[in-house]
């Protein structure tokens, strides 16, 4: 089974299990399972948070952690275009939690479902070594967008701004205080529903949420498609707080956007002839903007430029 994925210890594994599962497990490898059921097509996904791994608590509230993990998993139903049902969470609580803290993850989790336009269907609870959420969401969608249907031609789009998220955490990893809109994109991202439906409508070709940084991901899409991705790093939607911490870091600013983690902005490719008028409208419909920031073209992988000069950078991976 070719999953699709780019390169990595991660993903190596992946493929690993998929070889074991073998005919057991059918479409693997994109943001979401499809299943149809009754005459619609039904997206599935699940996503798991884990202490000290994708979070620490003296960063976050209880109620941010909730939604941050409810806000990745539903990141991966915006990627398909398709609209939240709701979700089911289950948590495992530590030792030393309060009574309350199963609650405060809870009333975070039920915050970013229903902005999603969802509902909390279930869940489990259980004591465990650290605090660890797992969400599965559940969603319908008309017309799923795949990672595997850009075409060469298609141009290569960002929703919203990169980085910021990233440049709240390398702050708060060193003992930092990030202002309020760096720290609102790491503490509540915002899954990008309703620019996922449009882009769906708009005919999106194909589609990933950003979620372990821009050049990873886009590497997924251009695998999955069996294209190559153009990217200009000087067109990337720079978020807030980017190009004061890339400073701090000696590093580009545009590159540290393209490595930075957990922006759940989407990642889109766009048939040709996506005019003005269009992103116009498309920032007036959902309040974000929508940057060109390259093109696909036959060939495999991810070329990043910056001015003359190719660069070359990889996304997190938890296993590298
Ligand atoms: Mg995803």
């Amino acid at each position: 089974m070719n999953l699709g994925l780019g390169s990595g210890p991660e993903f190596d594994r992946i493929r690993a299990i998929a070889k074991t599962l073998g005919d057991r497990a059918r479409g693997l490898g994109d943001d979401c399972a499809f299943v149809e059921a009754g005459g619609e097509v039904l997206a599935l996904s699940v996503d798991l948070s884990v202490e000290g791994v994708h979070f620490r608590r003296e960063w976050l509230d209880g109620r941010e952690i909730g939604w941050r993990a409810a806000a990745g998993a539903l990141s991966d139903l915006a990627a398909v275009g398709a609209t939240p049902i709701g979700l089911l969470a289950s948590l495992a609580i530590p030792p030393e939690s309060s009574s309350e803290e199963p609650g405060c993850v809870m009333d975070g989790v039920g915050a970013a479902v229903a902005e999603s336009g969802g509902v909390v269907l279930g869940g489990d609870l259980t004591a465990g070594p650290v605090l660890t959420i797992d969400v599965a969401v559940l969603g319908r969608v008309n017309r799923p967008v795949k990672r595997s249907g850009a075409r060469p031609g298609d141009g290569v789009w960002v929703t919203g701004w990169l980085g910021a998220s990233r440049a709240a955490l390398e702050l708060l990893r060193a003992g930092r205080r990030p202002d309020t809109p760096v720290r609102e994109a790491f503490a509540h991202p915002h899954p990008r529903i309703s620019a996922g439906r449009w882009l769906a409508a708009r005919e999106a070709h194909a589609m990933i949420d950003l979620s372990d940084g821009l050049a990873g991901d886009a590497a997924h899409l251009a695998a999955a498609s069996g294209v190559a991705l153009v990217i200009d790093l000087e067109r990337l939607p720079l978020g807030s707080g980017v190009a004061a911490a890339a400073a701090d870091l000696g590093v580009d600013p545009h590159r540290f956007a393209a490595m930075g983690g957990e922006d759940y902005e989407l990642l889109v490719a766009l048939p040709p002839g996506i005019s003005e008028a269009d992103t116009t409208r498309f920032e007036q419909d959902i309040g974000i903007p929508l940057t060109r920031i390259g093109s696909v073209t036959a060939g495999e992988g991810v070329s990043l430029r910056q001015g003359d000069e190719r660069v070359s950078l990889t996304g997190f991976d938890h296993f590298r």
